[in-house]
C-alpha cells in the first residue's frame, strides 16, 4: 500500500493546531498500514498496531522516525502522545544531525584514524570503485550518485577491514598465545564487536575507520573474551596485562560511537 501523505499545511505552527488539522484531514487507518505524519518539528512514519498497550518512538541511525500506536487511539490521541516526547526526539535528531556533519562520508572519511578528503567521480572507471592520492579518496561511480558513491565505499571499505583485520587479529593472537577459531565481520549498530563462547569473535567491519591503536584493544578485549566470557575484575586485569591504556581507547570509542551509524539506510 502506498503510504498516505496528509496535507498539512504548512502555516500550522503548535502542536495543537497540528492535531487539530490532522484530525480533520482524517487519516484513513487500516490494519498494517504506514502513513507518512508531519510531527511537531520532524516527520514519522505511523504504524498501527491491533493490540499494542501504548506509544513506541524509534529513531533509526539514519534519523528516520517510527511511531508506533495501538490501533484503537485516535488520531489526536496519537498526536498528542507523540508531541509529549517532542524534546526527546529533536533532542536525538540533533545529535544524529551533528554526528552526521562530524563524520559525513560524503565529505571526509576516517580510515584507520586519518580523515582523508572525499572526491565523488563519474564513470571514470567501468565498475565504479576508490583509489587513495595523497590525501584525498577518489571515489568513482557510473552515475556519481551520492547513494552509489556510498555503497561502493561501503564494499571497499569491508574488503580491507577483512584483509587488514583478520591479519591483525592473527597477530595478536600468537603475541598475547590466546587463540580463536574464527573472525566474522558484522553490521552491528550498537557494538564493536563481541565474542562468544564457541572461540569466534566477532567484530564491526567499520573498525577499519578507527585510529590502529584503538583496533588493537578492541581485538585483545575480544580476545580476552576467549578466557573470561565476561567483565570481571580478572578480566579487565588481563586486557591491562595486554593493552595498559585501556581506558584511553574506551573513552575515544565512546566519544566516537557516531562511525557505528555510518553507511546505513
Ligand atoms: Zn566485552
Amino acid at each position: 500500500m502506498e503510504p498516505f501523505l496528509p496535507s498539512v499545511s504548512p502555516e500550522a505552527r503548535s502542536p495543537e493546531e497540528k492535531i487539530r488539522k490532522m484530525d480533520r484531514v482524517r487519516l484513513p487507518w487500516y490494519r498494517g498500514s504506514v502513513a507518512v505524519v508531519r510531527g511537531p518539528g520532524f516527520e514519522y512514519e505511523l504504524i498501527r498496531r491491533p493490540g499494542q498497550k501504548r506509544i513506541n518512538i524509534r529513531i533509526s541511525q539514519a534519523g528516520k522516525v517510527t511511531v508506533s500506536a495501538p490501533r484503537e487511539l485516535s488520531a489526536v490521541q496519537i498526536a498528542s502522545g507523540v508531541a509529549a516526547k517532542r524534546n526527546w526526539v529533536l533532542k536525538h535528531l540533533n545529535r544524529l544531525q551533528a554526528n552526521r556533519e562530524q563524520h559525513d562520508p560524503l565529505q571526509r572519511l576516517l580510515l584507520r584514524g586519518i580523515p582523508y578528503r572525499v572526491v565523488l567521480k563519474k564513470g571514470r572507471r567501468k565498475r565504479g570503485g576508490v583509489e587513495i592520492e595523497d590525501k584525498v579518496l577518489y571515489v568513482d561511480t557510473l552515475d556519481g550518485s551520492e547513494e552509489s558513491s556510498l555503497a561502493v565505499m561501503e564494499k571497499w571499505l569491508i574488503k580491507l577491514a577483512k584483509d587488514e583485520i583478520e591479519k591483525r587479529a592473527l597477530e595478536i593472537s600468537r603475541i598475547t598465545d590466546i587463540g580463536f577459531k574464527r573472525v566474522f565481520f558484522r553490521n552491528q549498530r550498537t557494538r564493536w564487536g563481541s565474542s562468544s563462547g564457541l572461540g569466534n569473535i566477532s567484530l564491526n567491519w567499520r573498525i577499519i575507520m578507527i585510529p590502529p591503536a584503538v583496533r588493537d584493544y578492541l581485538i585483545i578485549h575480544e580476545l580476552c573474551h576467549q578466557r573470561q566470557l565476561n567483565h570481571s575484575p580478572a578480566y579487565w586485569r588481563l586486557v591491562k596485562h595486554y593493552f595498559p591504556e585501556y581506558r584511553k581507547a574506551e573513552a575515544w570509542l565512546k566519544t566516537n560511537r557516531g562511525i557505528m551509524g555510518l553507511f546505513r539506510e
